[in-house]
């Protein structure tokens, strides 16, 4: 039970400890013993095979076969004194390949299990505690994910249990987003990734050295990446965070060729940094919105909304997904968007 005083839990003393380099349960983290009869993905019983198969947060159904599994795909292993564990991949990865699809186990927000219903599961609760920190305040704060990624900034924050291993590097080889609809957060492989290599993502995406610096000593970090340690990595990093903030307030003050002079440049280094599809299919989404202001941009408008439908869907992997299907209604009819020609 939560002692509320010092932030502890007790009464966890029966049955094994909870190894996070080991198997377990996909759905309650406990001991796994059986396993899906179509894909590696462990469960400790039917009952947690029957809830994440259907369950809101676990849709196995939907990503059977499709997204990676611990103990087969990727593991959790040491990743140096500085880091702690890490997550590797076990296998080569593709770019746009769905390495980890996951719940999560405590959330900030409404959408998911406050932390007292979450810690009333003991294999949960085993799990939880296993993370780096004193207490569970720390816990959170030092492993928590951002959930939605980069695109919605305040969509709240999770703590997972195997999500929350994942380490931070500035630049990274993968990028991920939540689903509230499914209630998974979702990893996806931006670079091409070979067996052995260890698997990362920027937690501070949208910020700058400076930012990312300060953001990351509150939780903890010092970051020793290729970007924090080489001064031209990191200023053209810092390039590519002022031309995403320039695109759209150049846009907004009717400089659309400036703007859109601006979105090249940053296309052209999404390329030297193999950002993520996701970043791709943003990035044409703003373009599109500001060419369609003008007369003579709208063609180029229409070639932007394509590539944004095109990189959502390498990115997203479902047309169902809401940012996917919004992309599609704007290729299919672009004069249905609210900025079609309202300057000229
Ligand atoms: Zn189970
Ligand atoms: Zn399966
Ligand atoms: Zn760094």
């Amino acid at each position: 039970m939560i002692d509320a005083a010092d932030n502890t839990i007790s009464g966890l003393d029966d049955g094994p400890s909870y190894n996070p380099r080991e198997r377990c349960c996909a759905w309650c983290y406990g001991p796994a013993l059986k396993k899906c009869p179509n894909c590696p993905r462990p469960f400790c019983s039917r009952e947690c095979q029957i809830q994440d198969w259907k369950k809101t947060g676990g849709s196995h159904k939907m990503w059977c076969g499709k997204s990676g599994e611990k103990c087969v795909d990727y593991e959790i292993r040491d990743a140096g004194s500085e880091k702690g564990l890490g997550l590797f991949a076990m296998r080569d990865f593709s770019r746009g390949e769905k390495i980890l699809v996951e719940r999560a186990v405590i959330t900030r927000r409404p959408i998911g299990p406050p932390i007292q219903e979450a810690m009333e599961d003991p294999n949960v609760a085993k799990a939880v505690m296993a993370l780096a920190g004193v207490g569970l305040h720390e816990k959170f704060v030092t492993n928590c994910v951002a959930l939605g990624g980069h695109e919605e900034a305040d969509a709240g924050s999770g703590l997972f249990v195997h999500f929350s291993r994942v380490n931070h590097d500035c630049i990274g080889n993968s990028a991920h987003y939540y689903d509230p609809k499914i209630g998974l957060e979702i990893l996806v492989a931006s670079h091409d990734i070979t067996a052995g290599l260890e698997i990362t993502f920027s937690y501070v995406g949208g910020d700058d050295t400076e930012e990312r610096a300060m953001k990351l000593s509150l939780r903890g970090f010092t970051c020793t990446c290729l970007a924090c340690q080489t001064l031209d990595v990191a200023s053209k990093l810092d390039r590519m965070i002022q031309l995403d903030r320039n695109i759209m307030v150049l846009g907004s003050n009717g400089h659309i060729d400036e703007s859109l002079r601006a979105g090249k440049a940053l296309l052209e280094l999404y390329v030297e940094f193999q950002s993520s599809d996701m970043m791709y299919s943003r990035t044409y989404y703003d373009l599109f919105q500001l060419a369609i202001t003008k007369r003579k941009t709208l063609k180029q408008g229409g070639f932007f909304i394509q590539k944004a439908y095109e990189h959502g869907l390498l990115f997203y992997g479902r047309e169902e997904n809401d940012s996917v299907r919004k992309y599609k209604k704007y290729v299919l009819n672009p004069s249905s968007h609210r900025n079609y020609r309202v300057i000229d």
